[in-house]
């Protein structure tokens, strides 16, 4: 039996991306030859990368001027990458958590970091406001959702420098004002297709701010702009599920829709939390995310957290433990989810409540 699976990542994939990937991998296109086994540089594994990249701009309707990469090295590569290429003398962050903290400290290597505003007070269960950003930093550094944590920043914020964005784990579940942004770009395991895949959405000017110090050609943008995402041998099997899932997105309505989803499964799981008499959310209201829904058990009943897991496992519900930052429960919510395993995860916390709580 399918699980339902609420793992934080790599995560849920719809059932087309996995039965025409397979396909894929046996063989594609009747090549005779598997999708591994095809030349990167042949017009069959073009036309996949080409698609891909095609599908990404239509899907987030990303405007003239910028472009899509796919790359190796996961979202933690452009933590290092992105102070590489464009920190001259200093960068804007905000600290919203772990993944935030990841890219901060990547930055320092590279120069002066202003962290204008940062959670940790709070065991990053909110998102800070308030904050200004310097006219003279050479970028600014946000992650939309924090996926440990469980907030989420959803509108695009107004910058006077370039706005760079961390969107590894809500990319394609809302529509994305792509204009305001110089840079997007996350690890695909979450929302877009299976790890071992980067995605990148560049504002071609951004290439013109690059930092004057020396830099190895396999970690300059522009070389890999030049080639198409090709340079090196790109991630073929990853590029060719990632185009699926894009596909699929785009069948399924495209990003309205997913939004319209995430919001049911988000409203329906908070709802039972805050409805409840054992469980309790861990972020503030305003800022809770759509993708990572963290709640615990309150106090007098916190010993039945482990039960709870095995009782929801016992019903085929996987991926559910709470990061060791947060504790509890962390149900991920991600595109490919079914409500009807949201539901099932909902009416297991009642029924397990209505046994515990007299
Ligand atoms: C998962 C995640 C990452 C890490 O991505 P890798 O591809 O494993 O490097 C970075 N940022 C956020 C917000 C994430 O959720």
């Amino acid at each position: 039996m399918k699980k339902h699976i609420f793992n934080p990542g790599p995560c849920k994939l719809p059932e087309p991306v996995l039965e025409n990937t397979a396909n894929a991998v046996r063989e594609l296109n009747q090549s005779g030859m598997s999708v591994m086994e095809v030349s990167h540089r042949g017009k069959d594994f073009e036309a996949v990368m080409e698609d891909a990249m095609s599908l990404l701009k239509e899907l987030l309707d990303v405007p003239r001027g910028y472009s899509v990469l796919f790359l190796g090295g996961g979202a933690s590569l452009q933590f290092a990458m992105i102070p590489m290429n464009f920190l001259k003398t200093k960068a804007a962050y905000l600290h919203t958590g772990t993944w935030a903290g990841n890219a901060i400290r990547e930055a320092k290597v590279f120069g002066q970091v202003d962290v204008l505003a940062s959670s940790e007070d709070k065991n990053f269960t909110y998102v800070p406001k308030g904050y200004r950003i310097p006219e003279d930093a050479d970028y600014f550094h946000i992650t939309t959702n924090n996926t440990i944590f469980g907030t989420e920043m959803l509108t695009d914020p107004d910058s006077p420098v370039p706005l760079i964005a961390d969107m590894s784990s809500d990319i394609l579940s809302r529509p994305v004002d792509v204009s305001k942004y110089a840079m997007i770009y996350g690890g695909a395991q979450k929302n877009m297709g299976p790890a071992g895949v980067t995605f990148i959405i560049i504002w071609d000017e951004l290439l013109e701010k690059v930092a004057d110090r020396p830099i190895p050609r396999i970690l300059k943008y522009e070389t890999h702009l030049s080639k198409g995402s090709m340079f090196n041998t790109p991630p073929v099997v990853n590029v060719y599920a990632v185009r699926e899932t894009l596909l699929w997105v785009k069948n399924m309505g495209g990003v309205k829709e997913m939004e319209k989803l995430a919001k049911a499964r988000a409203d329906l799981l908070y709802k039972t939390i805050d409805e409840s008499r054992m469980f309790v959310g861990t972020a503030v209201q305003e800022d809770r995310s759509r993708m990572n829904i963290c709640f615990v058990m309150k106090p007098e009943y916190k010993e039945l957290e482990p039960d709870f897991i095995s009782y929801a496992a016992a019903k085929g519900i996987v991926g559910i433990k709470g990061h060791r930052s947060v504790g509890g429960f962390r149900a991920s919510c991600y595109n490919a989810l079914e409500l009807q395993s949201v539901k099932l995860l909902a009416d297991t916390m009642k029924e397990y409540e209505a046994n515990k709580v007299k």
